[in-house]
């Protein structure tokens, strides 16, 4: 499987980090050994000083597809989930200034945080789920889908014109506002509706 990830999708999130508003959806992808094994703790990598957590709302595809038209996207996903995309954002910085690709920053082992998955029918509309994130107990980011610049089905139409998705691939919609530097023994616990998803320990 593979995770697409989709960078700049909430003008917020773009305006606190001095980023330019994309003309197209921004994708990047991470390898499946950057998700973070269950009920492991997510280890503060030593080649930063600065890693931020980025809460985003996953889907996850049911469907093997190549150039879908948006009107069928909804067919290619049963359920909605939460994760986090960390982001050695030093590195990341610097890979940006050179501008050399961001893998090295993003896509590190446990840099993808994979929560529960939930029916897509527990929401009225995808279109406007509330999300949010906790950092020892106090929120940090918190976000609705309604306020993506690029909305879930016209992400599929987009990444299916460049990469064929199949059964099981997961793709981060993007983070809202709010991201901010992790510290050894915070706790990180994400909420979908209000109810908890996830619930991870740094160290
Ligand atoms: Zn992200």
């Amino acid at each position: 499987m593979k995770i697409i990830c989709v960078g700049r999708n909430y003008g917020a999130h773009i305006a606190e980090l001095d980023n330019e508003r994309p003309e197209h959806p921004i994708l990047f992808l991470k390898p499946d050994t950057a998700i973070l094994l269950k009920k492991q703790p997510f280890f503060i990598p030593d080649f930063s000083d600065d890693v931020h957590h980025e809460v985003e709302i996953l889907v996850k595809i049911t469907k093997i597809g190549k150039h879908i038209d948006r009107k069928f996207a909804h067919k290619y996903y049963d359920e909605i989930g939460l994760g986090i995309d960390f982001t050695a954002r030093d590195l990341q910085a610097s890979l940006k200034e050179k501008g050399l690709p961001w893998e090295k920053a993003k896509a590190f082992d446990g840099a993808a945080v994979v929560g529960n998955f939930v029916s897509k029918k527990t929401f009225q509309d995808v279109n406007d789920i509330n999300f949010s994130l906790k950092k020892n107990g106090e929120e940090v980011q918190k976000g609705n889908t309604g306020l993506m610049l690029w909305k879930i089905d016209a992400l599929i139409e987009y990444i299916s014109k460049y990469f064929t998705i199949k059964i099981g691939d997961i793709i981060f919609t993007g983070t809202p506002s709010g991201v901010s530097k992790v510290n050894p023994n915070d706790t990180l616990t994400g909420y979908i509706e209000g109810k908890e998803n996830f619930s991870i320990k740094v160290k």
